[in-house]
């Protein structure tokens, strides 16, 4: 049966990641599922393989731990089959600086930036050697709104969108795709974990995982770099990164700016 290579998706033993995991063999990838819950992934790896015929394989790490992870990105390198890398394994929470505990803000650090950046460095030069490839990197709207949860997170989602956006920058023209997703509140058990069930949430701001990671897909489809499945107003986000960029200019300059002028 043809395939349209591998992909290697992180967090895919439950909620975004396991959508993902679905959506991708029924498009035509073989995959490789990275968590730590085996007998979920096992589980997953076999109902998807039953349904689509593709190839799946399981891969049990805690991207947190340096000796898993490392093995996870040698399978990044060694493995030429490999054409798609969905960064989503991610941890986040509400609580404020005065109420979190350093040690698990760390541990969000590791997971959501240090791991995101570790295998997307592990997979791109086979990708550019190979002349293509795709990253799909799960941010969250907080990178652009890190009031709305903890601080921590929000500068993690801020992180992924940031190295997204440089990817897309420096691979011009080799053949990569990167696209960051900025999901909004979604229906899973991030956010009983994080310790605040997703039930506490105004229904109306929350969406379904699968029709999340649908809009993900076609923003995809569509050549997005950054997607925001909730965003009906496509147009505030080009206003937004217009005026990012329409700062560029002024952003370094022999001389400080005149209302810094002090007047001794
Ligand atoms: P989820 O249901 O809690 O799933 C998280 C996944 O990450 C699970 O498969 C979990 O599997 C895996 N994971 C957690 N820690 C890990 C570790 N140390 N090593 C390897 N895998 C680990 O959460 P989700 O909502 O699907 O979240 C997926 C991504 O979407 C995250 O990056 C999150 O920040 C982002 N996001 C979520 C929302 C939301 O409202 N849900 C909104 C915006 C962005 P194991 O426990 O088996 O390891």
């Amino acid at each position: 049966m043809a395939t349209l290579g591998t992909a290697l998706i992180t967090g895919a033993s439950t909620g975004i990641g396991a959508i993902y995991a679905d959506r991708l063999a029924v498009r035509g990838y073989d995959l490789t599922l990275v968590a730590r819950n085996t007998e979920k992934l096992q589980a997953l790896a076999s109902s998807i393989s039953d349904k689509t015929g593709r190839a799946v394989d399981v891969l049990a790490a805690d991207l947190g731990n340096p000796v898993d992870l490392a093995r996870v990105e040698k399978t990044l390198r060694e493995d030429a089959s490999i054409t798609m890398l969905v960064n989503n394994a991610g941890i986040g929470t509400h609580t404020t600086l005065l109420d979190s505990d350093v040690e698990r803000m760390e541990a969000m650090v590791r997971l959501n930036v240090t791991a995101l950046m570790r295998l997307t460095y592990a997979a791109v030069p086979g990708f550019v050697a190979r002349g293509g490839g795709t990253i799909i990197n799960i941010a969250s709207i907080v990178a652009v709104a890190p009031e709305l949860l903890n601080g921590v997170y929000g500068g993690t989602k801020a992180f992924v969108q940031a190295f997204t956006t440089s990817l897309n920058h420096e691979l011009a023209g080799k053949g990569i795709r990167a696209q960051a997703v900025l999901p909004g509140a979604t229906r899973t058990d991030f956010w009983a974990l994080g310790g605040l069930p997703v039930e506490h949430l105004p229904s109306e701001i929350v969406m379904q995982a699968d029709d999340m990671v649908d809009a993900a897909l076609a923003g995809l489809d569509q050549g997005e770099t950054t997607t925001i499945p909730a965003l009906r107003d496509v147009e505030l986000w080009q206003a937004f990164e217009a005026a990012r960029r329409a700062l560029g200019p002024q952003l370094s300059a022999t001389q400080a700016a005149p209302r810094f002028k002090t007047t001794i």
